[in-house]
């Protein structure tokens, strides 16, 4: 069929319409428990609380000795109070029942270590005769003739310290059965290493979604294929891929349906098979190639085919297939309208199926460098650059916006917007900016 035929007619949707059509297709996905190193990026299920105080006990902040406050009132470099060393705790030791801080004594003690009955302060090494930590005795636990060594020997204390110092008390960062984690929240490492500390180590997620990729066309070659006369390299499947992974969602790439029927449905079976949350296609829904589609896809589901108002990416078909009624998003074949539309309409999606409240990118105000038209009625997604200078932000576009274009994208960290009903952005305008990512050099 010609693509250059005039258009039949096909429902005209804003942005914002197509967004609300695609996010009524999913759901947040179920939960699973996993180990929760496995959790990062995903949507906590659960509340996560504390088993225990962390610290579990009071603690030693520095290196140093552990004493009586009021020992050291007072004391200066001319005037240092002289502690006897009684004993020694390295990080992992635990006091034993005759350890005990009387007035006149010290402990040695070492970063993390329990702080001894009857001390109430820690003053470092730094305070002492010891000087820095580096120049002190290096002890190791078990190294019983250096302690041996120290013990009994004298300590000069030049700076008092008050009670309370350099003491990490028990339950200081997190109380037992302190809620600590909220169900809701999406893992970062820190979380992570919150759940390590609390002992949670399988924990309930939302899980990831399952994505099938399926291209379509008969042009296509594989990457490690040469193209022949009339081919090209299949990149869709890749990028579309590449951008649901960096989502947190699963995907499959099941390579290339030819642009028949038969070719299609077996390709369509391959993708039910793998039991996805979702299904994505490449290309096959302009008007010239979308019979094949929607034929094939309406024998196994529903699916309707929309015209959004935004540039690129203007052909969308969604709809939902087989009997589990797997969503499906029919993306525009070229390579950026691709991207853009997944950008806009996939993220999104998946951001809901991982359990997250948040479905969109940030979008900020920043000055436009350029005199930009926008005469389609559509909304416009530039690609481009946003860089900061002083407290301004500045964009401006990749140039050419040929929805081919790929290294367009490759160079953009953000879409410049221009809405349906902006016709004309002058240099120096405020503009939106949706960023796809925040690189250190927007700073
Ligand atoms: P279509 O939507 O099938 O009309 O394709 C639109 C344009 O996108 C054509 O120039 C196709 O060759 C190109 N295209 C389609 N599928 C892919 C793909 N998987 N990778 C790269 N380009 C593609
Ligand atoms: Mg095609």
């Amino acid at each position: 069929m010609n693509k250059h035929q005039p258009e039949t007619p096909l429902t005209s949707v804003s942005v914002s319409q197509a967004l609300e059509a695609v996010l009524s297709l999913v759901s947040p996905m179920p939960a699973a428990t996993v180990p929760f190193t496995s959790a990062l990026g995903l949507v906590l299920a659960e509340t996560v609380y504390s088993d225990m105080n962390i610290p579990p006990f009071d603690n030693s902040s520095m290196d140093g000795y552990a004493l009586l406050a009021e020992d050291t009132s007072g004391a200066t470099q001319e005037n240092p109070a002289r502690l006897r060393v009684i004993g020694y705790l390295p990080a992992g030791a635990a006091p034993g029942p005759a350890d005990r801080v009387e007035a006149g004594t010290a402990f040695r003690i070492m970063t993390g270590a329990p702080i001894p009955p009857g001390a109430n302060a820690v003053v470092p090494f730094e305070s002492t005769n010891e000087g820095s930590v580096l120049s002190a005795p290096s002890l190791q636990p078990g190294e019983a003739r250096a302690q041996q060594a120290i013990i009994g020997s004298n300590v000069l204390i030049y700076k008092g310290v008050a009670p309370g110092a350099n003491i990490r008390l028990a339950g200081e960062d997190i109380r037992e059965s302190e809620a600590v984690l909220r169900q809701g929240i999406t893992i970062r490492p820190a979380e992570i290493g919150v759940m390590a500390s609390v002992g949670k180590s399988r924990v309930l997620v939302h899980r990831r979604p399952r994505v099938v990729v399926l291209a379509t066309g008969d042009e296509l070659v594989d990457v490690n294929e040469r193209p022949g006369p009339g081919q090209i390299r299949n990149s869709n499947s890749y990028s579309v891929a590449a951008q649901l992974t960096s989502w947190g969602a699963q995907a499959f790439n099941i390579g290339v349906a030819r642009d028949n029927r038969a070719d299609l449905n077996v390709k369509i079976e391959e993708a039910l098979a793998l039991d996805p949350d979702m299904l994505v296609t490449s290309a096959g829904v302009s008007v010239g190639d979308y019979d094949i589609v929607k034929e094939v896809l309406l024998s196994r589901g529903s699916i309707s085919m929309w015209r959004v108002r935004v540039r690129p990416g203007k052909p969308l078909a969604l709809g939902s297939l087989g009997e589990a009624g797997v969503p499906f998003i029919g993306l525009p074949g070229n390579p950026v309208s691709g991207m853009v539309s997944m950008e806009l309409f996939g993220r999104p999606a998946i951001m809901k199926m991982l359990g997250k409240s948040r479905l969109q990118r940030p979008v900020i105000t920043a000055r436009s460098l350029e005199t930009l038209g926008n005469s389609s009625g559509r909304a416009s997604y530039l690609r481009a650059v946003v860089t900061k200078e002083g407290d301004d932000y500045l964009v401006r576009t990749t140039g050419d916006q040929g929805s081919g274009i790929l290294t367009s994208m490759s160079r953009a960290n953000a879409f410049l917007i221009m809405d349906e009903t902006t016709r004309r952005v002058e240099a120096g305008d405020p503009v939106r900016a949706l960023m796809l990512d925040w690189p250190e050099e927007v700073f």
